[in-house]
């Protein structure tokens, strides 16, 4: 990516990024633009560079921000009514790191309200088209952002993945997308949806960006108690695999996945076995309860997450309450979108007395012996390799009346999130009708950057 400096200016980057997000702003990949602030901020980087001082390692780069991280510039919406007016008095711990480094937010990203989803169509807003056909979802939750490193508007964006919400839409729109290790990047200053699995990434054009933003956002945050320290110091070069071979997950092969998604995963194993990798294939047989899992453990977190929007606190009033119980509810009714609301009432419904033992216990405990079935793996094999998705971008609309064809659309990003594990996505070639399909990379925690080191080897 370009970073200003004596002949760059800050400004005529941050410009260009600005008239492209005008140019493409039919795909709404945006929902709100930070004209004035970037352009100021852009100003003093140039002056900066001026006097000879260093502007950081992304001085003058612009970016777009999820707009589920919390900065005091313009409003945070979470794209939920709920948040629409909200001035946040934080920044993210995460955009205050990358901003320390003389980055740009241009601009705020759309996504499924409150990243529930997995298509953006859940937005207040409406929903982001694909960067390679406009009838088409970006994915999600965080489709605006992949969509505005797609469309070359910004070299790299913000997202956040709790089950697939870097990875899917990049995969989706042809670029990288990093889920780190959980625990990685520090949560603090971005809208909860599952503390258990909520990570905060990016999106990218190339494998270097990608390692350069992660490494400015990784490490330990006394406002986030869970954490890492940080890992993500190695130069790339340095992060090399220790036994060369990795398993193709066989379970993500078969029935129900699109011809063209298997062939391109296939030919992205040919160029790994080309740059020296033993490639097996693997059986997981745990994979498939990990949907199920996922389904009752995340609205569980959802729905104790959510309840802190009471009509009181912050965000939306009802206007119509009138007593403390009309304020809950009505606000409640008003502020959340439908697939908010389902979740919260499974979320409940998992955890009520009568069900506990049977739904959450339950999962939780088949949730360790998903771990262990990974754990397992890890002892043979660097990574494991599958699809992100079953299929490309879906049709707008295709899902939208039915929510359980639309959570199985997660059925390949969401295990490696249950057990905290670091994923990449990576732009692995296209369909016939020329719809981007990626490949996915998983590995053991904490080898995040040994991920993008593979992905490195075979980048075109
Ligand atoms: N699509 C998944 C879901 O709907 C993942 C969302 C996310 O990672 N935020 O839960």
């Amino acid at each position: 990516m370009k970073i200003a400096d004596k002949n760059t200016k800050a400004v005529d980057l941050v410009r260009a990024a600005l008239e492209k997000a005008k140019e493409y702003e039919d795909y709404h990949a945006f929902i709100s633009m930070n004209e004035a602030h970037a352009l100021e901020r852009a100003r003093e980087i140039d002056e900066k560079i001026a006097r000879g001082e260093d502007a950081g390692r992304l001085a003058g780069v612009p970016f777009a921000l999820k707009d589920n991280y919390l900065s005091p510039e313009g409003h945070t919406t979470a794209a939920a009514k709920m948040l629409e007016n909200f001035i946040s008095p934080i920044t993210a711990t995460a955009v205050a790191r990358i901003e320390a480094e003389g980055a740009i937010m241009i601009g705020r990203t759309n996504l499924d309200a409150y990243a529930h989803g997995g298509s953006t169509e859940n937005s207040y807003f409406g929903p982001t088209s694909n960067a390679y056909d406009k009838t088409r979802v970006s994915g999600g939750s965080s489709g605006g952002s992949a969509v505005a490193v797609a469309l070359d508007i910004v070299p790299f964006a913000l997202g956040s993945d709790t089950g697939g919400s870097i990875r899917q839409p990049a995969s989706f729109n042809g670029v990288y997308g990093v889920k780190p290790t959980f625990g990685t990047v520090s949560r603090y200053g971005v809208v909860a949806m599952a503390s258990s699995t909520d990570t905060m990434g990016c999106f990218a054009k190339n494998v270097d960006d990608a390692n350069l933003v992660m490494s400015i956002m990784a490490g330990k945050d006394e406002k986030d108690s869970t954490t890492l320290n940080d890992f993500w110091t190695k130069p790339l070069e340095e992060a090399t695999p220790a036994k060369k071979k990795i398993g193709l997950i066989k379970d993500f092969m078969g029935e129900g996945v699109d011809e063209e998604v298997k062939a391109a995963i296939r030919n992205y194993a040919d160029k790994l076995r080309k740059a020296g990798y033993e490639i097996e294939e693997i059986r997981m047989p745990t994979l498939k309860y990990a949907l199920a899992i996922y389904y009752i453990v995340v609205p569980a977190e959802i729905a104790s997450n959510l309840s802190r929007y009471d009509g009181i606190r912050y965000g939306l009033r009802s206007k119509e309450a009138k007593d403390l119980d009309s304020v809950y509810n009505m606000t409640r009714d008003e502020g959340f979108m439908p697939e908010n609301k389902r979740r919260i009432m499974i979320g409940n419904f998992v955890l009520s007395s009568g069900f506990f033992d049977a739904y959450y216990l339950k999962a939780q405990k088949a949730r360790t012996l998903l771990i262990n079935e990974y754990n397992k793996a890890f002892e043979k094999y660097d990574a494991l390799l599958c699809p992100v998705a079953p299929r490309p971008a879906f049709k707008i609309g295709e899902n939208t009346s039915d929510p359980l064809q639309m959570y199985l659309e997660d059925v390949m990003t969401v295990p490696p999130s249950l057990a905290g594990l670091p994923g990449l996505s990576i732009p692995a070639g296209e369909s016939k009708a020329g719809l981007p399909i990626g490949a996915q990379l998983v590995g053991p925690r904490q080898s995040d950057q040994i991920l993008l080191h593979i992905a490195k080897e075979v980048e075109e």
